[in-house]
């Protein structure tokens, strides 16, 4: 009883953040047993090259299913590993299996992994990169990391030195989610970027909204003067695709063309068999 009342008591006086913040904790700690349990998945999602219509790369999410919680989104855990080196992990764990999924795909089409910022800076992800398409075979060019935005903002020296490494490597780099972060045009010809995603929500907006245009328009110009292709994402009406079309984006990712979608990995061969 005595037991009991005190736990009340601590609930009553645990303010409503602190409780959040042992959530979060819970949830990360989880993550950490997730991929050797088999929790975590990767969705792939179309991205639609406008020129010819057909698929050019797929666009790899990851998906965690927990135990008791059901699907966590990326939007929620990724933020929480990436306060640790467990996003390390959680991104060699991504880039394997992207990396050997996309060498048995029956078309040439890109594979699209996103790198978190703490990935970057210490030399070991080119390594780990190499190493990987050596030993799944894939060929360089057909894998795309994706960076967003904030690493223009805080990228030390040995972040651009990593992204060139990649880059002589034959593997693509591409800016994501840009438009919402904090843009440095001057810093976008810094890093080696062959491709330049801009974020769902100018899109989703530029039909009605003659700013909204007006940015996917700019975005779209910047690229063709920088040398540099365009993607436009969460393209999810014909109007939104019209729309990117005309401003001439080179691809295009959203609903429309299809949602992120698992594939089943065929069963693990029995031992013997
Ligand atoms: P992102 O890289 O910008 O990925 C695109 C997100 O937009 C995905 O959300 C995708 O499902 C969603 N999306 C695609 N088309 C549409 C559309 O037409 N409409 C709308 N409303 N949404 C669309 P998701 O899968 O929830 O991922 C959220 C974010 O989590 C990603 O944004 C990415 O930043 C991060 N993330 C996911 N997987 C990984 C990963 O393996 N590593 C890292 N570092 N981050 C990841
Ligand atoms: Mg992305
Ligand atoms: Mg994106
Ligand atoms: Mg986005």
């Amino acid at each position: 009883a005595a037991k009991a009342a005190g736990k009340a008591a601590w609930r009553l006086f645990t303010p409503a953040l602190e409780s959040e913040r042992s959530e979060e904790q819970r949830i990360e700690q989880d993550l950490h047993h997730a991929a050797e349990s088999g929790q975590l998945r990767i969705a792939y999602q179309p991205i639609i090259g406008l020129a010819h219509g057909a698929v050019s790369a797929r666009e790899a999410l990851l998906r965690w299913t927990h135990p008791e919680r059901g699907p966590v989104s990326p939007k929620r855990f990724i933020p929480l590993a990436e306060k640790s080196d467990l996003i390390r992990a959680l991104g060699l764990w991504v880039l394997e299996r992207a990396c050997t999924d996309a060498a048995t795909w029956p078309d040439p089409a890109r594979v699209c992994v996103n790198v978190s910022v703490r990935q970057l800076g210490d030399g070991s992800l080119p390594k780990a990169v190499e190493e990987i398409l050596a030993r799944t075979g894939l060929h360089p060019r057909r894998l795309e990391l994706e960076i967003t935005e904030t690493v223009l903002s805080n990228a030390g020296t040995g972040i651009v030195d990593d992204l060139q490494l990649l880059h002589a490597m034959g593997v693509r780099i591409s800016l994501d989610d840009f438009g919402v972060g904090f843009s440095s045009l001057a810093r976008v010809r810094a890093f080696p970027f062959d491709r330049i995603k801009i974020d769902g929500s100018f899109v989703r907006d530029a039909v009605e909204r003659p700013d909204c245009r007006a940015i996917v328009g700019i975005v779209s110009e910047l690229g063709r003067r920088l040398g540099i292709e365009t993607v436009a994402e969460g393209v999810e009406t014909p109007a939104q695709l019209a729309v990117v079309r005309e401003e001439g984006f080179t691809e295009a990712q959203g609903f429309l063309f299809g949602r992120p979608v698992v594939v089943q990995a065929p069963a693990a061969r029995a031992v013997g068999a």
